[in-house]
């Protein structure tokens, strides 16, 4: 299933979503607006890092969860 990134137009928010089949977020997290958009992005794959920061595993990277042995940097 796609995880998405959302931007909120009226708090600049910008949120992760798990689309299930059609479904869409239909309003910000934060403040409830309806006014979200969907970001290009070219890797659903995001982790939380240890130190709470978002880290990114786009740069060719065939681990698509951390189930994966053979992906040493996840955990
Ligand atoms: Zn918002």
């Amino acid at each position: 299933m796609p995880i998405y990134e959302y931007r909120c137009t009226k708090c600049d928010k910008r949120f992760e979503y798990l689309v299930i089949g059609k479904d869409e977020p239909n309003a910000c997290p934060s403040c409830r607006s309806k006014k979200v958009a969907r970001l290009m992005s070219s890797c659903g794959f995001i982790s939380k890092g240890k130190g709470g920061e978002t880290v990114s595993k786009s740069a060719g990277s065939s681990c698509t969860g951390c189930a994966a042995t053979s992906c040493a940097g996840c955990g």
